[in-house]
């Protein structure tokens, strides 16, 4: 593919298979250290610089983030009501490992000082690492030509590493080089934006310990409250051949080597450093010190190099099954890629961790985990990335304990009530109409496992964990409904919210309450299932649960009987009861810099208008649309276009679904635009903050879901692919039943093969396939 010219909207160049920027400027400097963060699913780091910042305040945050390494506060209500969350949870910064500051005699090498004649920072999405490649003039006018490489292990959990190199161009003299592990750090307080900042008072990681000594060092913290531990350590190995002698400096937050060297124009100084984080919940706090020591050692061993060629590795198998080729737009090709490669570094993968809704990358929302996960990001995983999916999943299952409190806290004798943001598994939702109120999530953590189930068949995931969720989440929805006598003793579901938050603790969400059946009716086909094939486990869950026959009899019996406000004439699905007696929001009178509209109204003034932040009813017909009619889709999509405002990141992408599906191909394609490069290109104007992990996985979506059609049911899959105007083609693998499938599409024909395991059944529109191992393609004309 040729390269295409930067547009005047992007930053960053398009290219196939990097982001990278030629100049620094500091007006995009936050937005960069989001964009160019790095990480492992389980450390996090900021693209911030290894020799520091001095740019002004407001245009940076140091961060590094270790998922599920939080600290607790006491939230402050000013009036107190029963069953209020109690605790927030922040995911902490913790402490700056890749400090390594660079002093040519006696002047510090800083980017905003001297010139800066040669700049180019690269991510390099196949190999993994950042490279940042500088030659720089200080005031008195030294110059040397500096390159970073920095990587966050896929392979090595608790393992980064930075390698330097440093070549005097002009001027034979000094170099110090000071690289330091700093914990003197903490995280944003909360100002005026609710989607940003922590409650947290005052420092939350102390320093207990520390060491220094030939280049090793680590300091040692603990949490304020949580009392979590944690080390972070440092191995440093200068490669020279010159004259150096080292130092160190040890302070309460602070430790560093430091290496005073006789440089020489022409010569090269390199460094290697190795950074690892041990916590104590991973390891017993008595063992945390020996691991950190393996690990650091192990790294030093295999070395800077080995390292980015493991790191290869692991990427080349991650492309294999993920990658989609985009033929004809490279914008667009570029956008998928970098979204598709921040996934794979903010998902925990050790069945304790999760996805925060901003990665590794941010502070937003605290680092709190979302039904993003299993809404919008765990089908990429659950379609590339089974093993990945399942751990999500089995997160789910460690906190179902917390769950059963909190229903109990709820007014529900029995059952599970996930909670609606967390890290611990407390619900830390400060403001219930938008939080604790979004029973939902309960449902669509159960239409995960049935996603899940129907794309791996993984029986043993069923009978060890999924089940008992899918009882639990049940037997929550059976209390909590109530057969209404007004309501023709429908089965209805009061006083809640659904995904919309501009519209809140409302009777019969249409999304709530179909959602809720089809866990329901899940959870009843499981129970029996379970009678069936796996007796002793139906026993055991019936007694453990306190569940009998009869009440799981009820769970179809309510499902089948719940109430679906809609009106019959038109097709229309009120959001919920109320909805269409609501006046419509005043667009034309709403100025463009008053969105997104939570900033800028009271909620109860959002609450009593038809205006919707997200996509509603439209995902439910995205996610259930075997129960809508192709022309209830239809009326349904045009009314609540024109009243959502796509406020929150994770509408657009369902609303391109939905527009496929509809056939407003134009209108698919916009929107798909808006998801594909909203980081990238900051749409929503608080990428600094962190990424949008949902509209992130949202893109994948759009394109197997939307523009080929996807969908899948009852343990088949479909397609029904369409290829969009400016396109040459495009293609995509997925996993199913444990074969991979590639889907290639171009202007003529879509070729469906098989490229792992002996058969696979697929449905082309509704014509049934066999693929075979070994046989070429089917290929269909258009
Ligand atoms: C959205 C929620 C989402 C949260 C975290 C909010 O703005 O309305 O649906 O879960 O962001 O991404």
């Amino acid at each position: 593919m040729k390269k295409t010219q930067l547009n005047n909207k992007s930053l960053y160049p398009f290219e196939e298979w990097s982001i990278s920027q030629d100049h620094f400027d500091v007006d995009s400097n936050y937005i960069g250290e989001t964009i160019f963060a790095l990480g492992n699913g389980y450390i996090g780091m900021r693209g911030t610089f290894e020799e520091g910042y001095t740019g002004p305040k407001g245009s940076s945050l140091e961060g590094t983030y270790i998922n599920g390494f939080y600290d607790t506060y006491t939230i402050s209500y000013g009036e107190v009501a029963y069953g209020y969350a109690e605790k927030g949870q922040t995911m902490l910064n913790v402490t700056n490992g890749k400090v390594i500051r660079i002093y040519i005699d006696d002047e510090p090498f800083d980017m905003l000082r001297g010139e800066l004649v040669g700049y180019k920072r690269t991510l390099d999405l196949k190999k993994g690492i950042l490279i940042r490649d500088i030659t720089w003039r200080s005031p008195k006018g030294r110059e040397v030509k500096i390159v970073f490489k920095r990587l966050v292990s896929f392979t090595h959990k608790q393992l980064a590493a930075i390698h330097l190199d440093i070549i005097p161009i002009n001027f034979d003299g000094k170099i110090t080089l000071i690289t330091a592990l700093d914990a003197s750090v903490s995280n944003l307080t909360v100002e005026n934006d609710p989607r940003i900042g922590s409650g947290l008072k005052g420092k939350s990681l102390i320093a207990y310990d520390r060491k220094i000594h030939s280049g090793y060092g680590y300091i040692a913290s603990s949490t304020q409250n949580t009392d979590f531990k944690l080390i972070c350590g440092m191995k440093n190995s200068l490669e020279y051949t010159n004259s150096y002698s080292m130092d160190e400096e040890l302070q309460d937050e602070w430790v560093s080597s430091i290496y005073n060297i006789d440089a020489f124009k022409g010569q090269v100084i390199s460094l290697n450093k190795y950074i690892a984080y041990i916590t104590s919940l991973d390891f017993e706090e008595e063992d945390m010190l020996s691991h950190l020591d393996d690990i650091l050692e192990k790294g030093e061993n295999l070395g800077f190099e080995r390292l980015c060629a493991e790191q290869e590795e692991y990427l080349d198998k991650f492309w294999y099954r993920s990658n989609i080729s985009i033929d004809g737009d490279m914008s667009l090709q570029q956008g998928l890629r970098f979204n598709m490669f921040h996934l794979l570094q903010s998902t925990g993968r050790d069945g304790k961790t999760n996805i925060a809704s901003k990665g590794l990358t941010g502070e937003g929302y605290e680092g709190h985990y979302f039904w993003d996960t299993e809404t919008y990001i765990l089908p990429f995983f659950i379609y590339n990335h089974p093993d990945i999916s399942r751990q999500l999943l089995v997160y789910r299952y460690g906190i179902l304990d917390k769950a059963r409190e909190r229903a109990r806290q709820m007014g529900h004798k029995k059952g599970a009530l996930f909670p609606w943001r967390t890290i611990g598994g407390e619900e830390c939702s400060p403001y219930y109409p938008a939080g604790t109120a979004q029973y939902h999530i309960n449902a669509d953590i159960a239409l995960a496992i049935k996603k899940y189930m129907d794309a791996t068949g993984d029986v043993d995931f069923l009978i060890s964990y999924g089940a008992e969720m899918l009882f639990e989440t049940a037997i929550l929805w059976a209390d909590l409904g109530d057969f209404i006598p007004e309501k023709g003793n429908q089965f209805c579901i009061n006083g809640v919210t659904g995904p919309d938050e501009y519209t809140a603790i409302v009777n019969n969400n249409v999304y709530t309450n179909m959602m809720a059946r089809e866990n329901l009716w899940y959870a009843h086909e499981v129970a029996l299932w379970l009678k069936k094939n796996a007796e002793d486990v139906y026993r055991n869950l019936c007694t453990k649960l306190d569940i009998d026959e009869k009440e799981i009899g009820d769970w179809k019996i309510k499902g089948d009987r719940m109430y679906i406000p809609k009106d019959k004439k038109t097709g229309l699905y009120p959001q919920d009861d109320s909805f269409f007696q609501k006046a419509v929001w005043n667009f034309e009178q709403t100025p463009k810099e008053n969105y997104p509209l939570l900033l800028h109204y009271h909620p109860l003034v959002i609450y009593r208008h038809q205006v919707c932040k997200q996509a509603d009813l439209v995902l439910a017909m995205y996610l259930l649309g075997q129960y809508f009619t192709q022309q209830e889709k239809e009326v349904n999509y045009d009314y609540y276009e024109r009243i959502t405002t796509h406020d929150s990141s994770l509408s657009t992408c369902v609303f391109s679904i939905m527009a496929n599906e509809i056939g407003y191909r134009e209108k698919a394609y916009k929107y798909f635009m808006d998801t594909a490069r909203m980081d990238l290109d900051d749409y929503q104007g608080n990428t600094k903050d962190g990424i949008h992990a949902a509209n992130m996985a949202g893109t994948w979506m759009c394109v197997v879901n939307g523009f080929a059609g996807m969908r899948t049911m009852d343990g088949a899959i479909y397609f029904n692919p369409y290829i969009p105007e400016g396109w040459s083609g495009y293609s995509f693998r997925i996993n199913y039943h444990g074969t991979l499938i590639e889907v290639n599409i171009n202007r003529d024909e879509v070729a469906y093969k098989l490229l792992d395991g002996e058969r696979a059944v697929i449905y082309h529109k509704s014509e049934k396939l066999l693929l075979d191992k070994g046989y070429p393609s089917y290929i269909y004309k258009y």
